[in-house]
């Protein structure tokens, strides 16, 4: 199921230009074209970005004492055991409130963007190619930087990856960042071998001939960065990618809940600015629409307790979509497909401040 574990870091100098530029699919297609979430009815006045974008509701904190508390439980139990045992016990100490659910906020940004100070961040996730959507529909707001949280295809056949390669390379970004997710199911090599696994998901094997190209693909494009337990830095800020979560029925990037799941966020360096995963952490924009709760136990230690990154972006729970906080990282899951699989959410920004320009 592993594929390397190795950490690595490319570093992009300051400035470079991934790709050809193509606003003017943005210009093209008029605002308001794609049908929005019920909430809110109207686009208000005071914008931050150019599109589509509700203001930015304040951001949720939790206590601080509930922080501590939380803290303390974790040092306490042993988490060995299994996640039901975990949120009963979670459950028990501080009741639902304890769950942080996300917020839907879908600004986190600056109200007023200056990209002379500014880093923008615009995050997508699971679009299940439907990626085209967002840019036919003027959903994409400018930024520097795009990233898209995995599940990019819907079972990683090449033409889908292919055709979403086409499409996140030529985007406007300075810089694009992708991980794989669940469903792409090709760029998982060891599972896209064990023919049971295709019978499993009553799926037929993609194309026998893929095995190990839509990585190289993906890994060899010149117009994004593909990030698989890898590290990029980019204008100082070190980003950090990884496409597991824990075994979520047969797909690929599984990972036994446990010693695997912690072995494995193990590698990730304890100096990352933004984290992407594809599955959330427990309890940050997890649940299920069943109400259960999907996060990964051990993500979420090792985001708390060590990594404790700036941003934490995912997807995978398209019903989680939105954002929350534990007063040191924001976490968002930024789904871009719905629940129905309808790509209606819009992408969530944030920035950061230019390090250059901060000295
Ligand atoms: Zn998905």
């Amino acid at each position: 199921m592993s594929t390397n574990g190795d950490s690595k870091t490319a570093v992009l100098p300051a400035g470079q230009d991934c790709g050809t530029q193509d606003s003017n699919v943005l210009r093209q297609i008029p605002v308001g074209a794609l049908p929005l979430p019920p909430k809110p009815k109207a686009l208000p006045v005071q914008q931050t970005v150019s599109v589509g974008l509700p203001p930015p509701p304040p951001v949720k904190t939790i206590p601080v004492e509930k922080l501590e508390a939380l803290y303390n439980l974790e040092k306490d139990y042993d988490w060995s055991h299994s996640q039901n045992e975990a949120y009963a016990k979670l459950l028990e100490k501080f009741g639902e409130s304890w769950f942080r659910d996300t917020t839907g906020s879908v600004n986190v940004g600056q109200n007023s963007y200056n990209n002379t100070t500014h880093i923008r961040f615009v995050t997508i996730s699971d679009t299940h190619k439907k990626h085209r959507a967002l840019s036919n529909n003027s959903m994409l707001p400018k930024g520097e930087v795009i990233i898209h949280a995995g599940d990019f295809t819907s079972i990683g056949g090449i033409k889908e990856v292919k055709d979403f390669c086409d499409w996140f390379g030529s985007l406007p970004y300075k810089y694009k960042i992708v991980i794989a997710g669940n469903h792409d199911l090709s760029l998982d090599k060891s599972w896209y071998g064990i023919d049971q696994n295709w019978r499993s998901l009553g799926l037929p094997k993609v194309a026998t001939s893929c095995n190990g190209e839509s990585t190289e693909i993906m890994r060899s494009s010149k117009n994004f960065i593909y990030l698989e337990d890898s590290a990029v830095e980019i204008e100082g800020y070190k980003i950090f990618g990884a496409p597991w979560q824990p075994e979520f029925c047969n797909w690929a990037f599984n990972l036994e809940r446990g010693k695997q799941c912690d072995e494995r966020w193990n590698n990730i360096p304890t100096d990352t600015d933004i984290l992407i995963t594809h599955g959330p952490p427990l309890g940050h924009g997890d649940r299920c629409k069943h109400g259960l709760r999907a996060g990964c136990f051990d993500l979420l230690r090792h985001v708390q307790n060590r990594i404790k990154p700036k941003y934490h972006v995912f997807g995978h729970i398209h019903e989680g979509y939105g954002t929350s906080t534990n007063g040191a990282t924001t976490f968002i899951n930024a789904s871009t497909c719905n629940y129905q699989y309808r790509p209606l959410q819009q992408p969530i920004v944030f920035d950061l401040p230019k390090k250059t320009e901060a000295k």
